[in-house]
């Protein structure tokens, strides 16, 4: 059958065969580092696991699979795949990277590679134009995140492949927290797409892995000498629990979707709520563009409240009692935190302000678990 599988099958099966020496049906955990040579160069397609491991490999395929991609490579986290990509760039090179970028990735590019003289502008992305203005002769990549972290503004990916084009740039696309289920970057015009595996991918809250795709041979060539030069890869216990995650991809980002509307229309609904951020409200100031790249709207929320207090936020925080305090998101359970002084402490606070990330803003990462009981929980911890 030649005829490309629908999502939820290719989640289950992609990549993965069964074991050729017993008929195991899940891919084996090959925790190995090296592999018998017959002879001196003569080995069965593998010689040391740094360069390929054959439950790594099976994970590379199926997200491939998922992002509709030619070459899938995995790394031992989303800040892993991360630092292969802009290890592309050389000294002098630029890259325009959206302006609420995730904390990590703002915190690896101005401290780590801009003394290694790559240099990084930020800008907000829902203008075209101040996008075009901050291109010059030394800008190589454009780097995207969308739905953004925390405020879940949409950025529209044709719109800024069809600039990358045009000046010959390299588009990447974060798409942590969309997930291949909800958006395909590449199909879009993206040149590569980056996960945290950690998150939607892995699913559980159990291991920490990163992923990244591409259709272009000669950027994969390049990408997995970087994987393989400078050994960030994942092992094969945490492949295996990233494989064991995808088979239910489908059917958690259809409840964490539904979970998600619910609590989004409940917290604005509220009257001791300001702004609800959640691009599936139709005055959602991209909306359509959503609509337009995204199969549905996802679990992540985020919103202040009036009065804009950092302690009540700090106090609805401590209250809950299903969402838990927690850095991450992604997993089956549901998650809260406060941004400006957990996942967006390194940014400095004009910046961060400037971005929307108030002191009164609290994100939530909503999980499958029973609505009822997490609209309960909501609305005894704010009170
Ligand atoms: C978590 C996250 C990362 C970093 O991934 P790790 O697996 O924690 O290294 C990158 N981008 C986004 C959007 C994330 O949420």
């Amino acid at each position: 059958m030649n005829e490309k599988q629908e999502f939820g099958t290719r989640a289950i099966h992609a990549g993965q065969e069964p074991d050729p020496s017993t008929g195991a049906i899940m891919t084996p955990i090959y925790q190995t580092s090296t592999y018998v040579q017959e002879s001196p160069g003569k080995n069965k397609g593998y010689s040391y696991a740094r360069g390929k491991n054959p439950t790594r490999i099976a994970l590379e395929k199926c997200i491939a699979s998922l992002e509709n991609a030619k070459h899938g490579l995995c790394f031992s986290s989303g800040q892993g795949a991360e630092d292969a990509i802009i290890k592309l760039l050389r000294p002098g090179d630029e890259v325009i990277a959206t302006d609420d970028l995730y904390g990590g990735s703002y915190r690896m590019f101005t401290k780590i590679f801009e003394p290694f003289g790559i240099t990084f502008r930020f800008v907000n992305m829902h203008d075209m134009a101040e996008m075009k203005k901050a291109i010059n002769p030394k800008t190589k990549m454009i780097w995207v995140e969308t739905p953004t972290n925390p405020v879940m503004k949409i950025i529209d990916i044709r719109a800024c492949a069809a600039i990358a084009n045009e000046h010959k740039l390299l588009l990447v696309v974060d798409n942590t927290f969309a997930s291949p289920y909800l958006q395909n970057p590449l199909d879009l015009g993206a040149h590569i797409v980056t996960h945290s595996a950690t998150k939607y991918l892995g699913g559980h809250s159990d291991v920490i892995l990163g992923a990244l795709c591409t259709n272009d041979d000669k950027l994969h060539e390049d990408l997995a000498f970087i994987a393989n030069s400078c050994g960030a890869v994942p092992g094969p216990m945490d492949s295996f629990l990233v494989l064991r995650g995808l088979k239910t991809l489908h059917v958690r980002m259809d409840r964490h979707c539904i979970n998600g509307k619910a609590v989004a229309e409940y917290l604005r609904a509220h009257p001791k709520v300001d702004k609800v951020y959640w691009p599936g409200f139709t005055d959602h100031p991209n909306h359509a563009v959503a609509k337009a790249q995204m199969k549905d709207f996802g679990g992540m929320i985020s919103f202040t409240l009036k009065g804009n207090s950092k302690e009540e936020a700090f106090a609805m925080a401590s209250r809950t009692k299903v969402f838990s305090l927690a850095e991450s998101l992604g997993g089956v359970e549901s998650l809260i935190g406060h941004p400006a002084s957990m996942t967006h402490a390194s940014i400095p606070k004009e910046t961060r302000e400037k971005a929307g990330v108030l002191d009164s803003l609290l994100r939530l990462s909503v999980g499958i678990e029973d609505v009822k009981d997490l609209l309960a929980d909501l609305k005894q911890a704010i009170g």
